[in-house]
């Protein structure tokens, strides 16, 4: 089978290797489509302080595929399930772990990181990490279920009331899903700010109340011209730059929230206005991977409550991945994603 194999820091192979032989309680996943995430650009660039691959490894954490071999010692999962994988592993036995913390473990490992994930035509994975699809789901459209769980951990993390108005920063993949789960999480208004005019539109062809561009003048008067106030109850950085994080900031009114969703440089600082920590009793938080969030996600994408198929850009083949990591990091794309079966 073709499988994409990373070697380091800017070196991906197109390798022949066997179909995986599975180990008891694993399952042999056909993998249908795998998501490129902003991790997987990281780590194919070397990024110092990202997370820390174990190579040589087949990349891809975000897939979905038919299940088509079950070991001895599985028995949820059957032959011809359709299935999503939860990456992340945990020990189990450490301090977090055991106080119901597992995403701060210090041994987690990663489908896709540390072992051999979806870039790959089958891929075998412990049936504890596998979710259960729908019968009539779109792969596609599954491939997405990581990244919505994280967004879910996000969203649980900060707390959207009934009524906020919700502003997301950036517009890219991660920004598309948070203004569909604001909005089924009750928010009055939803507006994405976005410099690029492409993912604008697409936000407000997905739902959004208002797209608004941070080059093109101050964010407060033109979330002012679209929502009725100069704030937003609740504000999701999404961008991954400080930049983006002065603009959240920016945008913070009394009583406001602000996720710092994004994947910063390792490197980057942002110099706080203390005095408006005080005086606006601002709420700031983070949010880390997805634990236990991707059943809920495979849910909502199982009962199509979400429209992620419109998100997708770009497909290529995966012999192609490399292309199609640097496609993933360009202005014209949204989500690009590998299709493993396809030559
Ligand atoms: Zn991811
Ligand atoms: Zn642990």
């Amino acid at each position: 089978m073709k499988a994409a194999v990373f070697l380091g820091k800017g070196t991906i192979e197109t390798r022949e290797l066997d179909i995986p032989a599975l180990g008891e309680g694993e399952i042999l996943i056909k993998v249908m489509a795998c998501g490129i995430c902003g991790t997987d650009v990281h780590i194919f660039h070397g990024s110092p302080g990202a997370t820390e691959a174990t190579v040589p490894v087949v990349l891809g954490h975000e897939f979905s595929g038919e299940v088509v071999e079950c070991a001895p010692g599985t028995s949820r999962i059957k032959v011809g399930d359709k299935v999503t994988v939860d990456p992340n592993m945990y020990c189990g036995n450490c301090d977090y772990c055991l106080n119901g913390k597992k995403n701060y473990c210090p041994s987690m490992s990663a489908v896709g990181v540390n072992i051999n994930g979806g870039f790959e035509a089958y891929c075998s994975v412990p049936e504890a990490q596998a979710i259960l699809l729908s019968p009539d789901v779109d792969y596609e459209e599954a491939a997405m279920a990581e990244p919505v769980a994280c967004c879910l951990r996000g969203i649980d993390n900060i707390g959207i009331t009934q009524g906020d108005t919700v502003c997301i920063v950036g517009g890219g993949a991660i920004g598309q899903i948070m203004a569909q789960l604001a909005r089924i999480s009750g928010a009055s208004k939803v507006v994405v700010s976005e410099p690029v005019e492409m993912r604008r539109e697409l936000a407000i062809s997905l739902g959004a109340d208002a797209a608004i561009d941070p080059m093109a003048g101050d964010l407060k008067e033109q979330l002012q011209s679209a929502t009725g106030k100069d704030y937003a109850d609740v504000i999701i950085e999404c961008v991954g730059r400080p930049v983006a994080v002065g603009q959240a900031v920016h945008i913070a009114g009394k009583g406001s929230k602000i996720l710092l969703f994004s994947v910063p440089n390792p490197t980057d600082t942002f110099e706080l206005p203390l005095i408006d920590i005080f005086q606006k009793e601002l709420t700031i938080k983070g949010s880390f991977v997805n634990p236990d969030t991707q059943y809920r996600a495979a849910k909502l994408i199982s009962e199509k409550r979400l429209n992620l198929k419109p998100l997708i850009t770009h497909r290529y083949p995966t012999k192609q991945l490399e292309e199609a990591i640097l496609k993933q990091m360009a202005n014209d794309s949204v989500k690009v994603v590998v299709l493993p079966q396809q030559e």
